[in-house]
């Protein structure tokens, strides 16, 4: 198998996924990330980690992003089964423009509501039946919307 360059071991056994989580890679969110799943209890996952969050399905680009997108989150539901998708917008993304893009906290708290709602409903049309969580991540915490 040839010389390893760090030698890790990786469970083998397939998994169900207990949710498929959108989040946006911005690191400063990572440990959040990772203390809210295990708050959650949910163990195994399959995370899409794109700049935005939320936003390629909510207001993409262009049609494109949101299928791959959709495409991801329906592959994770055919191969681990997921029954849970957790849809992540957060504070001064800069896939948003930042938080000076909005003015202030609040009028930025108001437009992520309304990006976290659109995208519900893009999923939803698509996987009917399917749980979805919407959550919104400040410098503080994190809470459902
Ligand atoms: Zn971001």
């Amino acid at each position: 198998m040839g010389s390893k360059t760090l030698k890790v071991k990786t469970e083998k056994d397939h998994y169900t996924a207990g949710a498929c989580v959108v989040w946006c890679y911005d690191n400063r969110f990572w440990n959040l990330f990772n203390e809210f799943l295990k708050a959650q209890e949910i163990k195994n996952f399959d995370p899409i980690v794109i700049a935005g969050g939320s936003k390629s399905l909510a207001s993409p680009d262009n049609e494109s992003e949101r299928e791959f997108l959709l495409k991801q989150i329906e592959l994770s539901i055919k191969l681990h089964h997921t029954d849970r998708v957790i849809l992540m917008n957060h504070s001064d993304c800069g896939g948003y423009g930042g938080l000076k893009k909005f003015g202030d906290e609040e009028k930025e708290f108001t437009a992520h509501k309304g990006e976290l709602e659109a995208a519900r409903k893009v999923v939803e049309s698509r996987f009917p039946g399917i749980r979805i969580d919407t959550v919104f991540a400040d410098f503080e915490g994190i809470q459902f919307i």
